[in-house]
């Protein structure tokens, strides 16, 4: 038997549930959580460590359990989820020596660790070799908004691994509409960021907030977004043109991974992050707003939405091509994005010479074409 060791900690939890807080100051409420949560913090890396040392020699199986989680939801008040979710971000910790080293230091938290494990899964090999930038990153951010980082770097890992090319993602494309049992039925699918993100744009502009002081409670974002699916479906279109804009930093752009990650962008603005294929291929078409930077702040090349020209240029263009160019493809020209065949970022023109319209799966499928780094160009 080990002698045990945090007698003295859980004396002092008993203290603390014991302890009358009923006259006490917001402030002093305020210490008193602080402090508990700086305990709760340490002793949550102290796991997560030892987790790491006792998974690596599987001293589960010495209990007969089938594995580490396992052993943790039948041995301890803990889920199968989460004891998942901390067998994996012990594991990172114990695989890799610079994030075991931060984290005992205190120079990042378990929370930072969880969010790298979390993302890291499937992917542990590219963590391994970023690992450097990744805790670098870690140590000057929130845990909330390491997970921005994170994410980003997610995309970047699977694009490295190749774990699903934009095309064989697009294939998995899907809208189920099912009926359910209380006269309401449920729509529930799986479609491209960018369609989403347009779709979101859409419905939000329809169906804006509702007044707080109106006769009626205002509606929440969901009921909202509800209301104006069903207006689109009875044809009704928003009155105001909805577009979206992509920011992707240069490094990304030229298919390297930033030294500094807290200043990697690569995202539909106000939807989320996507990969670097699908900025590009956004990017090229000419009704997508993008903004190009360089470190947090410097912007490099805002592309321009001007409605008046590009909507004449478009005009020139579907009269030009009619359909979509692929040889057999008829989708007509609503349908197409308008494709720089010289990409922009290699200073293709946004002209007619340059452009040709591309039905959304040709436009994936001539982007992965093209996916080698274009050439940097002096910025
Ligand atoms: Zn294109
Ligand atoms: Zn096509």
């Amino acid at each position: 038997m080990i002698e045990r060791m945090f007698a003295s900690v859980i004396d002092s939890i008993s203290a603390a549930v014991g302890e009358d807080r009923s006259g006490w100051s917001g402030a002093a409420l305020s210490a008193r959580l602080l402090e508990l949560m700086e305990a709760e913090q340490a002793i949550r890396a102290e796991v997560i460590r030892c987790v790491g040392q006792w998974d690596a020699m599987a001293a589960w199986a010495e209990d007969g359990a089938l594995s580490a989680s396992s052993w943790m939801a039948h041995r301890t008040a803990t889920t199968k989820a989460d004891a998942s979710v901390l067998v994996r971000t012990a594991r990172l910790v114990q695989g890799n020596e610079r994030t075991a080293k931060a984290l005992a230091a205190g120079d990042i938290s378990p929370a930072h660790v969880e969010v790298a494990a979390r993302a890291a899964r499937h992917v542990e090999d590219i963590y391994a070799n970023h690992e450097d930038g990744l805790v670098d990153a870690a140590q000057t951010v929130t845990p909330e908004q390491f997970k921005v980082v994170m994410n980003y770097w997610r995309n970047h890992a699977e694009a490295i691994v190749d774990h699903e090319s934009p095309e064989v993602r697009f294939e998995r494309r899907n809208l189920y509409i099912s009926p359910v049992l209380d006269q309401m039925a449920r729509l529930d699918g799986y479609l491209d960021a960018e369609v989403c993100a347009r779709l979101a744009a859409t419905l939000d502009v329809m169906e804006p907030p509702d007044p707080t002081d109106g006769p009626e409670k205002p509606r929440t974002l969901v009921q909202r977004r509800a209301d104006a699916l069903v207006r689109l479906v009875m044809g009704e279109r928003p009155t105001t043109p909805t577009t979206i804009d992509v920011i992707v930093d240069l490094d990304t752009l030229m298919g390297r991974l930033p030294t500094d990650l807290t200043t990697a962008r690569c995202e539909i603005v106000g939807f989320g992050p996507i990969d670097r294929d699908t900025a590009v291929r956004l990017a090229c078409d000419a009704a997508v707003g993008r903004v190009m930077m360089r470190g947090k702040s410097e912007v490099l090349d805002v592309g321009r939405r001007t409605r008046e020209p590009s909507a004449a240029l478009r005009r020139a263009l579907n009269a030009r091509d009619r359909t979509c160019v692929e040889p057999g493809c008829d989708v007509p020209a609503d349908w197409c994005d308008a494709h720089h065949c010289i990409p922009w970022i290699e200073g293709g023109d946004t002209d007619l010479d340059n452009l040709e319209l591309r039905c959304r799966r040709h436009h994936i499928k001539e982007h992965a074409g093209q996916r080698a780094p274009p050439h940097a160009r002096a910025a």
